[in-house]
């Protein structure tokens, strides 16, 4: 079995497509020296497919009102302990000039669900980023109507992240109240058709997730040929239904990058937050089994402490500066270098998936 894993990974590496049982296995593997190969064969795809830059994307949480109550986050509508903000449009483009100094080429604007941002605000944003810094814009504010992605997309928006968190349609209803995964998926599926370079990703580690699932996962990114994808564990938010449950595991989340590399190379996929805040060198071996990206947070420190989406996440006190050195400190320790320019997926450039 364990030789049969080895294979079944070499082939993954000469770019043939891994089945769901394959998957399933490689997670549920105990076996070490299959994991390392596992890690490895990841690292010379990701360094064939997508080189050794590491492109970072400057990141602005600008809103935590949501309108939803998904069971993990620690900024679901129902958590009376959060101080909500809301930031104002000009002060969120404002907050991206530091990021265009330092020559950082994508802002993401990230916020929970808040309908105050009505289309219009939206669209002002996206144009006035475009018309100040030039950036690649990419958004990630959750479910609009097909008519909202579209006037994004003509005011200039290049990408959007929606993760669907788990591919498991079951888990998904248990864990988001009043939401679908289809409706989930009909969303990727509207930015995937509006020319949106699209992301998506899963959380590793919640209850009732199986490794079948994780590997669903994997193929549901592989099957809609998204280009960028982000896998975090599971850490449990005070305030929030599951505040006692048990955290996702750094190896598992490394087994999911790997496999989501191995399956669809060409892929853009962040070193997360949420991985560095499980264990302090986890984006490093992120980095070192697959991932490419890294997001550093452009929020304004007072903002910061209020967009805590689970327990003792990292970034919440530290200055632009201090972030962008700890970034050069991660990126030197692993020989790579930041990327140049926008960073968009080579599946953009007609790039061909075997490579
Ligand atoms: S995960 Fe996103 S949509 Fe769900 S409650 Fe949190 S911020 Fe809102």
């Amino acid at each position: 079995m364990q030789n049969g894993l080895l294979k079944i990974i070499e082939e993954a590496e000469q770019g043939r497509a891994m089945t769901v049982e394959e998957m399933t296995d490689i997670f549920a593997t105990d076996e070490g020296h299959v994991v390392r190969a596992l890690f490895q064969a990841a690292d010379r795809v990701r360094r064939k497919a997508v080189g050794e830059e590491v492109y970072l994307r400057a990141l602005v949480e600008f809103s935590n009102h949501c309108r939803n109550n998904c069971c993990y986050c620690g900024i679901r509508l129902g958590n009376r302990q959060v101080e909500r903000y809301r930031m104002e449009p000009e002060e969120i483009v404002e907050a991206l000039a530091v990021a265009h100094r330092l020559n950082i080429g994508t802002a993401v604007l990230q916020a929970a669900e808040d309908p105050w941002y009505d289309t219009g605000k939206i669209v002002w944003m996206i144009e006035e980023i475009k018309k100040r810094y030039g950036m690649i814009v990419t958004l990630s504010i959750g479910e609009r109507s097909y008519e909202d992605y579209k006037a994004f997309k003509e005011a200039g928006a290049d990408r959007y992240l929606l993760r669907h968190e788990t591919s498991d349609s079951e888990l998904y209803a248990r864990l988001h109240p009043g939401m679908t995964l289809e409706r989930r998926l009909l969303c990727l599926r509207r930015l995937k058709e509006l020319g949106y370079q699209t992301g998506s990703g899963n959380m590793v580690g919640l209850q009732g997730q199986t490794y079948l699932s994780l590997a669903r996962d994997v193929e549901l990114v592989r099957d809609m040929r998204l280009e960028m994808a982000g896998i975090g564990p599971f850490i449990p938010a005070e305030g929030t239904p599951l505040s006692d449950a048990e955290c996702g595991t750094l190896d598992i989340v490394l087994r999911e990058v790997a496999l989501l590399r191995l399956n669809s190379p060409l892929l853009m996929i962040p070193a997360t937050t949420a991985v560095a805040t499980l264990d302090s060198e986890g984006r490093q071996q992120a980095l070192q089994c697959g991932a490419n990206i890294l997001m550093p947070n452009f929020t304004p420190l007072r903002y910061r402490e209020s967009y805590r989406l689970y327990a003792g996440k990292i970034c919440i006190n530290e200055g632009t500066e201090q972030g962008i050195e700890a970034i050069s400190g991660i990126l030197s320790s692993i020989n790579r270098s930041v990327g140049k320019g926008p960073g968009h997926s080579p599946m953009r450039n007609g790039k061909s998936i075997a490579c």
